[in-house]
């Protein structure tokens, strides 16, 4: 089969087609393991973070891509809950070990043995895939292959971080950055929650525009002070100052969710320091999020066909790899970029 590889880890090494296209061998699946014709894969920064090893991969070369869609087109001995012919897709938990305390309470996402999908096992820049059955999931009928692809990071983890912030219908719930995820956590607001208000803060003009054209109640600069306090807010910016602002315009018992890997070191001039009575005081309080889990996706994928959840997406033929990672690092953002395979 084809497949794209990452063969070397280096600095900067994108703008060089740092994608190889080589020949391998058919996966097979394994007992519970389901063979995946992949259709769709999905283009996401991680994939750029590993080639410039901020996330480095657990061996080369390997092929990476989390945001897998397909038909089944063959199943090991053992697979009970797909067949071939289904529609089926996987995300960044590609498995975890089932045994351990976080495991066993269903944070599979905190597991000491989490392998993710495309870094830590084959991932989707590929004709084909294979991943246990446990961890795949089927795609709703009224989803097209290529809009479910996108659905599988940024909205799955996008729903994990509106969960942790523990949402109530009519929350004044704020949204710090507004990108991918932002856009599909502001829809599922309005969906799940139809009472709650959404405050955007994001630089960009054109942004808060569309944050208000999505059905946002007020969009303003990270600087700016919401006219209403916050019951929670969920930041996906890059750097530290955004989410450290706002946590004086959270209410008593309020929660800044923080969904980022990691964050960008400050300007050293610029000191930031979260000042006790101002930012913390009444109990408010500070979570991150980290990974996935696969009742994230399940339940996500059954809120985005319910809506029907449809991200805006930009297409690209296989072997055009290189230009959609290429895009994504020059913020040539028009929506989610997925390969078409
Ligand atoms: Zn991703
Ligand atoms: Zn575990």
């Amino acid at each position: 089969m084809k497949a794209w590889v990452i063969e070397k880890i280096a600095d900067l090494l994108i703008e060089k087609n740092p994608l190889k296209l080589i020949r391998m061998d058919y996966p097979l699946p394994e007992k519970k393991e389901i063979l995946i014709k992949v259709h769709a894969c999905a283009v996401c920064h991680t994939e750029i973070d590993e080639i410039e090893g901020r996330a480095v991969p657990s061996f080369l070369p390997i092929i990476p891509g989390h945001q897998i869609v397909g038909e089944v087109v063959d199943t090991g001995k053992a697979v009970k809950k797909f067949k071939i012919g289904d529609r089926a897709g996987a995300g960044w938990i590609y498995s975890a070990c089932g045994k351990c305390e976080f495991c066993k309470k269903g944070l599979e996402n905190l597991c000491s043995e989490f392998k993710a999908t495309g870094k830590d096992a084959h991932g989707g820049y590929a004709e084909y895939f294979k991943i246990n059955e446990d961890f795949a999931f089927h795609i709703p009928e009224n989803l097209s292959y290529e809009e479910a692809a996108p659905l599988f990071c940024a909205g799955a983890i996008g729903y994990r971080s509106l969960m942790l912030s523990k949402p109530e219908n009519g929350h004044n719930i704020g949204l710090i950055g507004f990108g991918a995820s932002g856009h599909l956590v502001l829809k599922m607001i309005k969906h799940l929650y139809h009472d709650s208000k959404v405050f955007v803060f994001a630089r960009d003009s054109d942004q808060r525009k569309l944050a208000l054209r999505l059905g946002a109640y007020w969009a303003g600069d990270i600087e700016e002070s919401p006219p209403e306090k916050l019951h929670s807010a969920i930041d996906t910016t890059p750097v530290w100052k955004p989410p450290l602002i706002m946590l004086k315009h959270l209410k008593p018992s309020g929660r800044l969710v923080i969904n980022a890997i990691r964050k960008e070191e400050t300007d050293k001039n610029e000191v930031l320091k979260i000042e006790y009575s101002r930012d913390l005081w009444l109990e408010r309080e500070i979570k991150t999020v980290a990974n996935v889990t696969r009742k994230d996706i399940s339940e996500f994928l059954k809120i985005a066909s319910e809506i029907p959840l449809k991200p805006e997406i930009e297409l690209y033929p296989f072997d055009r790899a290189n230009d959609a990672l290429l895009d994504i690092k020059n913020r040539k953002i028009r929506g989610a970029k997925v390969l078409k395979i």
